[in-house]
């Protein structure tokens, strides 16, 4: 028993350190004056260096081996081994002075990034992301994989989970959305609503009153202000939200509150006792990403939601009082193929994420230089959602991810929705009258569920083995085209 609590020990205080620097990071995003700036990336670079010496230090790599030969009987034991020792294997195998290297070639990579994407100048960019592309295939067969180097990477975001694994899932998605969205084109489109300026501390308003709705406990948190809106656990019983708000559109501030919220009430609904182990997080980023699409989409674009939520909306913005609740969402759920991922619909979000991951798998692999992104990117948005960008800004130039390294993310996005679709279909057999709940605003059944099934077991179990609990299928795209198929059949008027 002693090696384990030892180790619990060190984790704890490897927790408190990144406490304090989520904490440095959450003032900094959005009350820090721009005059602490430089002090400010000081003490958090300090903080984050602390923490991640300690990861992979000799004596927790000695902590680990005593405790696994000493054997965990309790589950969450277990858990606590397993995702500690994968943080420091993984980390381990990366010689620091590569490591640096990293962090040098992706730090200037990301300001090239920024002038490239301003001056939609690809070939300015171009050397860098060869760089970043590279070192990413040098850690990746450090850290070591079956089959395929992008299995090195994935595994950072989605534990568990191969590019072999989501070729045919992802495949059959695209297939399928494609034929959908051709579909549509033959549909009715709704109509526009008023629009107008619709006053932020009104937007702020009706944000505090939906995330109260959902159950998000503001004396567990708070929501500020940001730039780009984030969620960040700074203590147990302290998980905060951001949000950004737009004069010409109340609905995106609301959708983003949302999306948030979901994310909090994971953070929030962990079981207290896997407070200061490091298994408060999610179960892996897809899983995070299925919470805040729960609430964003399953729930706030239904239709028995706007059925609730119109009159709510109508007083805080009278100009909307002479619309009815299907107005807003047949509004809210407009589909249209656009160039920008970070603005796309339901129906055509998942397009973009599958043209990512086909280049990235080919990227890591060997199979495209760097050089044909731009014209493969062109290629598929054509066959895939029928339009080309006019330019990179518009094309391959308008995600951060790759410059800064984080090749094998952009799934997450997808498996967030597919995992949330999954989830609500579960939801409705398992919560009586589900809709109708939905429809009387009576949310605290469905988030109680959540935190049974979901939050309370943090990183206890690998994504898979959690959606088999919740659902008794792992992972699948067929309950999300059940989704997009019933709901925008009705929305466009099949
Ligand atoms: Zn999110």
């Amino acid at each position: 028993m002693a090696a384990l609590d030892e180790l619990k020990d060190y984790v704890r205080e490897i927790t408190e350190i990144s406490l304090a620097a989520a904490l440095a990071a959450w003032d900094q995003r959005t009350h820090m004056p721009p005059g602490g700036a430089a002090a400010r990336a000081k003490v958090a670079g300090r903080l984050e260096r602390l923490a991640f010496e300690r990861r992979v230090s000799d004596r927790m790599g000695e902590l680990l081996a005593a405790a696994e030969r000493e054997g965990a009987p309790a589950e969450v034991d277990r858990a606590l081994i397993r995702v500690w020792k994968r943080d420091h294997t993984r980390h381990r195998a990366i010689p620091p002075a590569l490591y640096q290297k990293f962090v040098e070639t992706t730090t200037r990579a990301e300001s090239v990034w920024e002038k490239a994407k301003a001056a939609s100048d690809f070939a300015l960019f171009r050397p860098h992301l060869a760089e970043v592309v590279d070192l990413v295939r040098e850690i990746a067969n450090l850290i070591g994989y079956k089959e395929s180097p992008y299995d090195a990477l994935v595994e950072e975001y989605e534990p568990g989970l191969t590019a072999s694994a989501l070729r045919p899932i992802l495949g059959e998605l695209r297939r399928e959305l494609v034929a959908f969205l051709k579909e549509l084109e033959r549909g009715t489109h709704p109509r526009e609503l008023p629009g107008g300026k619709f006053p932020l501390d009104a937007q702020r308003a009706l944000c505090r009153q939906a995330l109260g709705w959902i159950g998000y406990d503001f004396q567990a948190g708070r929501l500020d202000d940001a730039v780009h809106p984030f969620t960040i656990g700074v203590a147990p019983g302290d998980v905060r939200v951001t949000n950004r708000y737009r004069e010409e559109d109340p609905f995106s501030s609301l959708f983003g509150a949302l999306h948030e919220g979901g994310h909090a009430l994971y953070g929030q609904g962990v079981d207290p006792a896997l407070a200061w182990t490091g298994l408060a997080g999610g179960a892996s980023f897809g899983i995070h990403e299925s919470q805040a699409r729960f609430w964003e989409n399953q729930i706030g674009r239904s239709r028995p939601f706007w059925q609730f939520a119109h009159p709510h909306l109508a007083q805080h913005f009278p100009t909307l009082a002479s619309t009815d609740p299907d107005d807003v969402w047949r509004h809210v759920n407009r589909v249209q193929a656009s160039l920008i991922r970070v603005e796309a619909d339901e129906v055509t979000y998942n397009l973009h994420i599958c043209l990512r991951f086909e280049l990235e798998v080919d990227m890591v692999e060997g199979r495209i230089a760097v050089d044909d992104l731009p014209a493969r990117w062109n290629q598929a948005m054509e066959d895939y959602l029928g339009i080309a960008p006019p330019d990179d800004a518009h094309g391959v130039l308008q995600d951060v991810h790759w410059s800064a390294g984080m090749i094998g993310y952009f799934p997450s996005y997808t498996l967030g929705n597919l995992y949330a679709a999954q989830i609500t279909e579960t939801a409705e057999r398992e919560i009586p009258r589900f809709w109708d709940k939905v429809e009387a605003g009576q949310f605290s059944p469905i988030r109680e569920w959540l935190r049974e099934v979901v939050h309370r077991h943090g990183q206890v179990y690998l994504p898979d083995e959690l959606v088999r609990r919740i659902t008794g299928d792992g992972l699948s795209a067929e309950p999300f085209l059940n989704y997009v198929r019933a709901k925008y059949g009705e929305v466009c008027r099949l």
